[in-house]
């Protein structure tokens, strides 16, 4: 077997490349190296997909990640066996970029182009049977029976059968024998092919047949002829409503959609007869699943001081590759992308428009689409496998030079971008937590922009602390817009303390006097409101009055959250849920009570105190399905809601005209995070959800509620200032050795057996401390939520210096110690999660 292409390899060229690393779809570290074989040669482009052999009698699919001279230390290169592609389906700057981010990240080249393909191009293996080339069945010592020679024949005329062929071809269901007697017998190979998922959309469309189309008479006469026939009639004349071809004879050439034809009701079997009768007829065309949209507005007039932030960035990319845009909320960032846009594409080059998850049905890809049409691509998490596909092949054929997209589309197949826009950069969602690649979607995108020559414009009313820091040391151009378009004013502030109105009588149902007054007055003007709370659910513990007994998830540590709608106790960890129990399952008591407030509950509080308005809520419950989010936001955006509540997803980038009032339920809670990014988070999320108020004349009121209103964070989100804020908290970031100072990075040993999982992490950690560089090593410690899904888990923080190549020489010797571990029999199973820059 292992010679079978050997031959071809014997004669290596004189000059060129004789080996290729291939990035293989299976959990090892590294690329492969193979050897190229002479005939290949010419063809040989990274990028391609090839078909190598693996392992002892496996073919695998691959990618072409690097070609060179340098045949492998290790072992022996085996040859190449084909190439699929002929134009490569990625090109070098994608696998450039995918090497990085692999090293970087510390993860396997093999799982970032899992991430990296949409599953509709990914290499799923299936097992296909081809002829061996080396066969040659008149000399072959080996006598054959009648199956196999029926497969054989069969292979004569097919260059290669499927399993399923296979069982045809024989009529009976166990091959295997037979396949394996073949191989034996070097007749065949098995080898797993690459399947292409992805399945273009055809459309079945009606026309009217020639004669009939092309004479006016003929038509008349049709029309005779179907007199009395109601439902015959009935679709014709549909179809020259919908169809002009009357006054557009060609219009009948793209005929009629059948579902749109028969939507109203018609019968499917009038059709079939009016088809029979000579009178229509039906083709197949392949049609493209993503909407053509025509661009119908222009872009903007930018205002002086939009217009002086333009040119100052413009400025500022002649000598810095990164500019941080810091533009207070409702400044409009979204005007100044349009123009870099334009300008960039009429240069020739591609643009990349990065936006957070949730922000992407919203109205900012609207207002883009208005302006850019169809050279607009949109590729989003929830699109089906084919439309992504489709994304992809727009990018691939120029189709697409510009498109908006959540953190994965910084894998599309660009091969020239000019600029990548990160909006929101500050977003935590930007951060792919699992599976791995572990990436930063900001971060990555500037390594993408170096790669691609680009220029990359970070954008936030609230910079990450991490492009702060960097547009201080110069390292980031850094441009400022201080003032909301328009007329709008900044939002005014109210702290609401809780306390105080408890003690004098004045909270109803956890809300404060001001709150209430303000919804009021809003509600009075047919204003409206929105209250954000960090927490969804009905009330997040159900507790036993009596003993004090909690609902506990049974696969992971944390307290279940009670869903009142539902009558369920959920875990928000693994999705674990169970019936609200009656009693308590503990000392039989009745007296269950709620505690604390989730969105569901603050809905109910809502409608109780206010029972004429209309109210909504939205979180991940409401808006688990395709289209329950752009639902709630077009009900909300057209009034018919007058309040909204919701967690995170309503702060982000919403840009209504008529909200007055934002009310934040429990500030407290925002701030208590356990993390040193505790600060950072509290005001960016204050920040944000009060940027979504009083965004045109009206100017807006914040109402945050809390108990402890004297918390300094509160004064400098409330004075707006930033730099101050930044200032105060950089000093203790640079004295505790956190980011940006130094470089963090998390690992979390996991394993089903507490005490396996804990020795691992202690080794792990013992290894760690020897590696001989700058650092600290932090832990191991139980995670903050000690089990996850039945997983214990303990996490080490490593603190390294940032400077020279530290985290590359620390990251080296992380391979071969968790390599180490992992090859002992004890922690065979344990799993070693490295974060590199966790958020
Ligand atoms: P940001 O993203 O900075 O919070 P937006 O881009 O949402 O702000 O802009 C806020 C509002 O101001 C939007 O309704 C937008 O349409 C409007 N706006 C911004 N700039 C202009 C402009 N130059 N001309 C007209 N309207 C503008
Ligand atoms: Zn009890
Ligand atoms: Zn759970």
């Amino acid at each position: 077997m292992e010679n079978l292409f050997g031959d071809q390899d014997l004669y290596p060229p004189e000059s060129g490349n004789n080996f290729a690393d291939i990035i293989l779809p299976v959990p090892i570290p590294r690329m492969f190296t193979y050897s190229i074989p002479h005939t290949m040669q010419p063809e040989i482009n990274l990028g391609a997909r090839v078909i190598v052999p693996f392992g002892k009698k496996k073919v695998l699919t691959g990618i072409i990640g690097k070609v060179h001279n340098k045949p492998p230390q290790a072992y022996q290169a085996k040859p190449i066996l084909e190439v699929l592609d002929d134009t490569p389906s990625v090109n070098p700057l994608q696998i450039r970029f995918w090497v990085w981010m692999a090293e970087y990240y510390f993860c396997h080249i093999g799982e970032v182009m899992h991430a990296a393909l949409p599953s509709g191009l990914r290499l799923s293996s299936e097992s296909k049977v081809q002829l061996n080339p080396n066969y040659d069945r008149e000399t072959s010592k080996f006598p054959l029976d009648d199956r196999e020679i029926m497969i054989l024949d069969a292979l004569d005329s097919k260059p290669e059968l499927s399993y399923e062929d296979c069982e045809k071809v024989l009529s009976i269901k166990s091959i295997h024998p037979i396949l394996k007697s073949l191989v034996k017998k070097e007749a065949i190979l098995i080898f797993e092919r690459l399947q292409e998922k992805y399945t273009p959309k055809v459309e079945t469309r009606v026309r009217l047949t020639p004669p009939i189309a092309e004479s006016k008479s003929a038509l008349q006469e049709v029309f005779e002829a179907l007199a009395g026939k109601a439902k015959q009639e009935s679709i014709l004349l549909k179809y020259l409503r919908d169809v002009p071809f009357l006054q557009k004879p060609k219009s009948n050439e793209k005929g009629l959609d059948k579902a749109t034809l028969l939507e109203e009701g018609d019968s499917e079997s009038s059709l079939k007869t009016l088809i029979k009768n000579g009178i229509f007829e039906s083709f197949k065309v392949v049609v493209n699943r993503l909407a053509e949209e025509e661009a119908e507005s222009e872009p903007a007039v930018l205002s002086t001081s939009q217009q002086s932030a333009f040119e100052e960035i413009k400025h500022q990319f002649e000598s810095k590759q990164s500019v941080l845009l810091h533009g207070v909320t409702g400044s409009g960032k979204t005007e100044i992308y349009i123009q870099m846009i334009m300008e960039v594409l009429e240069s020739g080059s591609q643009v990349l428009l990065l936006l957070p998850e949730i922000a992407l049905t919203t109205q900012i890809v609207t207002r883009l689409k208005k302006v850019f049409g169809s050279k607009m691509g949109v590729y989003h998490s929830k699109y089906s496998d084919n439309e992504r596909v489709e994304v992809w092949n727009g990018v691939l054929s120029g189709r697409f030079s510009f498109v908006v997209g959540v953190r994965s589309s910084i894998f599309l197949p660009f091969d020239s971008l000019g600029l990548i826009i990160v909006d929101e950069e500050h977003e935590s969602s930007y951060k792919q937590f699992d599976p791995a690649p572990r990436f930063q979607a900001r971060d990555s995108a500037i390594m993408l922009a170096y790669f691609h020559q680009a220029r990359t414009l970070l954008g936030s009313a609230t910079p990450s602390f991490e492009s702060y820091f960097n547009a201080t040391q110069g390292k980031f151009g850094y441009v400022e817009l201080t003032n909301r378009f328009g007329n709008a004013s900044m939002p005014q502030f109210h702290l609401a303390d809780l306390a105080a109105d408890k003690r004098k009588n004045l909270l109803k149902l956890d809300t404060t006097r001001i709150l209430r007054e303000r919804i009021q007055e809003a509600l009075a003007k047919q204003e409206q409101v929105l209250i954000f709370q960090n927490r969804r659910g009905y009330s997040p513990y159900i507790q036993c009055e009596d003993c004090g007994w909690t609902g506990q998830c049974v696969q992971c540590d944390v307290s279940l959250t009670y869903h009142q709608f539902s009558e369920e106790l959920r875990c928000h960890y693994c999705g674990y849920k169970e019936k609200t129990p009656s009693a308590c399952p503990a000392c039989g008591s009745t007296h269950l009570t709620t505690m604390g407030m989730g969105t569901e509950r603050i809905e109910e509080s809502l409608s109780l105190l206010f029972p004429e308005a209309r109210i909504g809520r939205m979180d991940l419950d409401t808006t688990r399905n395709k289209h329950g989010y752009q639902r709630l936001l077009d009900e909300f955006g057209s009034g018919n809601l007058d309040i909204l509540v919701g967690t995170q997803m309503i702060t982000k980038g919403l840009d209504f005209g008529r909200v007055t009032v934002v009310g934040i339920w429990d500030g407290d809670r925002i701030l208590n995070f356990p993390d040193f990014r505790a600060g950072e988070r509290a005001f960016q999320q204050i920040t944000q959800v009060a940027g979504r108020a009083g965004r045109r004349e009206v100017q807006g009121q914040v109402i945050v509620q809390t108990r402890d209103p004297e918390t300094q964070i509160y004064a400098q989100v409330i004075k707006g200032d930033y730099f101050e804020f930044f200032n105060h908290e950089i000093h203790d970031r640079k004295k505790f050795y956190y980011p940006p100072f130094v470089k963090l990075v998390k690992i979390t040993t996991r394993h089903t057996d507490f005490k396996v999982a804990e020795k691992a992490a202690l080794n792990l950690h013992h290894g760690m401390a020897e590696i001989p560089i700058k650092k600290i090593v932090l832990g191991p410690e139980k995670g903050i939520i000690a089990r996850i899904k039945n997983q214990y888990q303990f996490e080490s923080l490593i603190k390294l210096d940032r400077s020279g190549n530290t985290p590359v020489i620390f990251k080296e010797h992380l391979w071969k110690i968790t390599e180490e571990l992992k090859s002992r029999p004890e922690f065979r199973s344990v799993r070693f999660v490295v974060d590199v820059d966790p958020s």
